[in-house]
Order: C-alpha cells, then structure tokens, then sequence
C-alpha cells in the first residue's frame, strides 16, 4: 500500500484518559479512535492487526479440532432465565426489549445459545464430542471501562464451548484447549504464563487463565521460583501449615477496656502486641446466613476462598443489623466468645493459644483467649490472601508475585449449563445422561494491546512479526529524485508479487519524519532507499526490535525480506520476535 493512499492518522496528541502505554500508542499510531466510552473503532492498520491474530487463533483452533460458527449478539431473555444468569449477571449485561417487548440482552458470553444449539441438534453419543468456536463480538457494561481496548464495553472474543460425554472426556477437550492456547500466544511472540484461577461467576470446576507478563496488568500473579505452579492471587493456595506442639499455659481470658481502639494497629499499640498475636472476627452473611470468619491480625481474608469453602451463592459482609444480633455490639468490636454465628477459620490460627479479639462489647477487648477453650472453631480451612514470601503450595519454596493481563481463559463447567438447560445424548446403552461441558475465551482486542504493552520502546510499538500490520516498511529518503523513487517502487512491485505486505512511504516528507512514523507503527523491517547507499548499488535494512541495521545489493533485498518473513514455522517466527 502507498503511504500517501492510506487512512492512517498518526500524531502526538494522546487523550487524557490514556493511562497505558499501549493505550497512547493505539491512538498516536492510527489503530483505533474510541467513539464513545469502551467502544471503539478500529481503524485499517489496527484491523489489520486484529485479523492477524484472529487468523492465527483460527488456525489453531481448527487444528485442535474445534469447528468455526457465528453466533447471534442479541440473545433472548427466556434462556438466560433457564440457566439462571438473568437473576445473577449483573448489570454487565445490557437487557432491553424489542417492538414485541419481549425482554433480549446482547451477549456477553455465549454458553446459553450455544446450549441450546447442541441440545436441539446432538442427541446420541454417536455425535460426541464436539467443539464449535466463534470469532465474534461481546458486550459487557463494565462498570469502569479503560485502559483502551484493554477493558472496554464492545470487544471481539474468540470463545470455544466444547461437549463430552462424560468427565475424562471433558478433560481431554480442555488439555487440547490448554494446549492450542499455548501455540497461540507463543506464535505471537508473546511472554506469557498460564495460571490457575478461580471460575467466577461462570461457575465450575476449575480454571486457567493466560496471563502475558506485564507490570501494568491488572491481574496479580503468584508463582513459584523452583516448581512451575502458579496462580492469580484470588485462587493461590496456601497450605495447611504443621501444627505447633503443645502451647505453653494460657491465663484466663481477660477483658480490657479500649476506648477509641479500633484498628488492629491501635490494638498492638495499646495492649503491647504484635498483629500476629491479635485475630480479627469478620462476619460474612452468606445466603443470609452470618458467619464469622477468624484469621491472624496480620493477615488479609480472601472473600472468594470463604465463598467457595461455604459453597454460597452470595457472600457479603454482614450489615450493621446481623452484626448487632451476633454479637449484641455495634460493629467494630467482634470477637469469637460467645458470639452467635458458626465460626471457621484461617490456617493462620492453628498454634495460637493466647490472643487478643473483640468483646463483643463496645469498647472493650480480650486477651488471653484461647481457642478451644474459649470458644469452639468449626473448620479451619485456608481463607487468606497469599503474601510474597509465602510457600508454595505444592513445594514449599517461596512464592513470587508478578503482574500481568489475562488475555485467555479455558474453563471446566462440568454440568452447570448442561444440566440447567438440559443438554442431554442417549449412551451406548440409551441411557440418558448429561454432557460435560468446556468453555474457552479469548479477548481478541486485549491481547493486541496486551502485545503492545509487552513490546514498544520511546519511539513506538515493536510489532512482533507475526502480529505485524504490514512487515515491512520501504522509505525512499527523497521522492523527487527520480532513480531513487524508482528503485524503491520497484522493491515494492517486487515485494508485492511474492505476496509481502508492504508499505511504500511515498510521502513527500522530510526522511526524519517518515522514520519517525514508521518506528511509531512499528513495521519490523524498514527499508531505507538513501542516495548513497543506492550509488554503491545497496539498500539498508533495519530491524526495528534491535535497531541493527545491513546494507544489501538491490537484487538481494527482495529475496532476503521474503526468507525472513516466511519463516512460518512457530520456532523460528518466535525467535525473531522475541
Ligand atoms: P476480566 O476479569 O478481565 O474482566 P473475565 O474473567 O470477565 O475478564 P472472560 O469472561 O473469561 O473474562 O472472557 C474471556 C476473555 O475475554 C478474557 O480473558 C479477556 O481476554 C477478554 N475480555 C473480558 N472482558 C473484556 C473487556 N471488558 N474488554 C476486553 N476484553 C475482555
Ligand atoms: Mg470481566
């Protein structure tokens, strides 16, 4: 494509908003313009883009056996109703009613529809399993879209939804998946890690999510420096820590008057003691049902770990009414003697024989208590938030923390659709049984930026090749002269034919500005058609990534671009990306 024909607006205004790096560079290098908040467009270069990676996530989805469709956006009310989700999702989802007024949403996800197609289509183990994918767009009403497209409203999404059989089966769609999520983010070039997660709101067993590391991601990694285990900070373990042997004698339970004492920093400063001494008691109503939850003053709760150990639908802390009927105090002062709620807690209890808590009284704390004989814990069970340093759960080395972007998400959902929606095939023996479903995400939009963020210097993006909008770039320092432009337009004719996509700056601009530009945007290969070089015979080519630059004879240069760009093969094209 010729430089001066394409609709490509770069600049150096960056909007106010744009807090990310990639972000500012989506907008100053021409690939997209927001049009109102979380939406946006893409423009030719960043769509170019976007096909990119949609093409290569294509291709391996299609070799891990998944079968491209196109689902609807507008989705009907009636079978979010089935699932249950119309209840629970959310205002993320945005509902309206047609002409009819008949209740609809656009969709955020697809496991509804994509249920009710295999439930009316499959029917009998023979059709067994199977995978559908759909590269298509999702709308999700988030509360605080930013970051560009890295958390917006309108983004493309490749989602996969697999159907087995049974549990071994489902397992094995998922391995497939894990794996062709795998070969996508390295054939991008990308520095990624995956980790284990939570399942959310979607619900199921178990989940990973494809973190690429970046220290502006959203997301909290830990992982550990000698084994492979890693995990977002919400779903990592701790384990149950070896229990102290017997406690030395522990003095009967005092109470103490602490007036104005609330937080646990005023506690230790005013009874003498150390935050590992004191355990804070935080009532949770789960269902509506209050429960109170111990851990060590110096520790924080993980909220999503005492939802999944309850196995409650709604977990929130308790209102000012449930606390004052637990514990006949106002909140502030909570404490585990005596109050009326079923207590668990944290593994960080186990061996404490002598702290301080709450009264139950306003103003008014107790020391020397001891569980066990003061009050009764019904489970103890790992409920905190990991902290640096901490062991890892499977070897006991000492977990780290990074940051990174969750680009990708493979989910077990078990029976949780299919059982709502009564997905169901006749087994070998016509016996009726559920499928076990799998469902696999992809941000499309976000892994771009996401690509960005982990590959841009001052100058601009550094497009991993096989992300790149155009390879290579050919800048002919002066248009006017006549046997220079022509040497560069025939590079260009020549790159064309053998099916390169390249650009030919043909602008009449300073060469100081095309290269600017070209850096900006981030083509891998510049090449540079100067009146010197081109005397001796020779054309410069520079790699953008290393700034290394070689001259070549003119009748090399086509066939030198073109080796290094059909270097298709996924080793090779990750080595010259990374
Ligand atoms: P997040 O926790 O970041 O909101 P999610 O858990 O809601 O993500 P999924 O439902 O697993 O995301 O969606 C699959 C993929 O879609 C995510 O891994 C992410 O790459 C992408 N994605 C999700 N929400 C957005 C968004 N608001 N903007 C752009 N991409 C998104
Ligand atoms: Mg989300």
């Amino acid at each position: 494509m010729r430089y001066s024909e394409m609709f490509l607006p770069t600049g150096r205004e960056v909007p106010s908003d744009a807090e990310l790096i990639s972000h500012q560079l989506m907008i100053r290098a021409g690939l997209m313009r927001k049009l109102t908040s979380g939406v946006y467009s893409y423009l030719p270069l960043g769509y170019r883009v976007i096909r990119k990676f949609e093409q290569i996530v294509r291709e391996e989805m299609n070799r891990a056996g998944a079968q491209e469709v196109f689902l609807p956006m507008v989705q009907p009310a009636e079978l979010w109703q089935e699932s249950g989700r119309w209840a629970h999702y959310g205002k993320e989802l945005l509902r309206f009613r047609d002409r009819h007024d008949r209740e609809c949403c656009l969709g955020p996800t697809h496991e509804e529809v994509i249920t009710d197609l295999v439930r009316n289509e499959i029917k009998t183990y023979r059709q067994l399993p199977r995978n559908l994918y759909q590269i298509q767009t999702k709308f999700r009403d988030e509360i605080r879209p930013r970051f560009g497209v890295m958390r917006c409203r309108e983004f493309g999404m490749k989602d996969a939804y697999s159907f087995d059989m049974d549990e071994a089966g489902s397992e094995i769609s998922y391995r497939k998946m894990f794996d062709a999520y795998q070969r996508i983010f390295t054939r991008c070039g990308l520095n990624f890690r995956p980790v284990e997660a939570d399942s959310g709101s979607i619900g199921g067993k178990y989940s990973h999510e494809f973190m690429v590391m970046a220290d502006s991601g959203e997301d909290a990694i830990c992982y550990c420096g000698a084994c492979n285990y890693a995990a977002n900070l919400e779903k990592a373990e701790i384990s149950r820590p070896a229990e102290n042997g017997p406690a030395g004698m522990t003095p009967p339970v005092e109470e103490v008057n602490t007036p104005g004492v609330r937080t646990i920093k005023e506690v230790c400063a005013f009874l003498g003691v150390a935050p590992e001494a004191v355990v804070k008691t935080l009532i949770f109503s789960a269902d509506g049902t209050p429960v109170a939850v111990l851990i060590r003053g110096d520790q924080e709760v993980n909220e999503i770990k005492v939802k999944n150990f309850l196995g409650c639908d709604l977990l929130e802390l308790a209102d000012d009414a449930m606390i004052r009927k637990v514990t006949g105090s106002p909140r502030g002062f909570a404490g585990a003697v005596g109050i009326k709620a079923r207590i668990i807690a944290d593994y960080s209890l186990l061996g404490m024989a002598d702290c301080v808590m709450g009264a139950n009284r306003e103003d008014f704390h107790l020391r020397h208590v001891k569980p066990g004989r003061d009050f009764l814990i019904a489970d103890h069970a790992d409920l905190r938030v990991v902290r640096e340093s901490d062991p890892c759960p499977r070897c006991g080395a000492e977990i780290r923390f990074a940051r990174g972007i969750e680009v990708g998400h493979v989910f077990k959902l078990g029976t949780k659709y299919s059982k709502a929606m009564r997905a169901a095939y006749l087994d070998r023996e016509g016996q009726e049984r559920t499928m076990v479903m799998g469902c696999y995400g992809i941000g499309i939009g976000r892994t771009v930026a996401a690509a960005i963020e982990q590959n841009h210097d001052a100058d601009g993006i550094i497009w991993p090749l096989p992300l790149a909008p155009y390879p290579v770039i050919i800048t002919p320092v002066n248009v006017n002269e006549k046997v220079l432009f022509s040497a560069a337009e025939d590079l260009y004719h020549a790159l064309e034919a053998n099916g390169v996509e390249v650009i030919l700056d043909d602008r009449d601009e300073r060469a100081g500005v095309k290269f600017k530009d070209a850096d900006l945007i981030g083509i891998p290969y510049r090449v540079t058609v100067g009146p010197k070089k081109l005397a001796e015979g020779k054309m410069e080519i520079k790699t953008r990534r290393s700034g290394e630059v070689i001259a070549l004879p003119v009748s090399e240069v086509a066939a030198f671009l073109i080796g290094l760009i059909s270097a298709k093969d996924l080793a090779l094209s990750t080595k010259i990306c990374t």
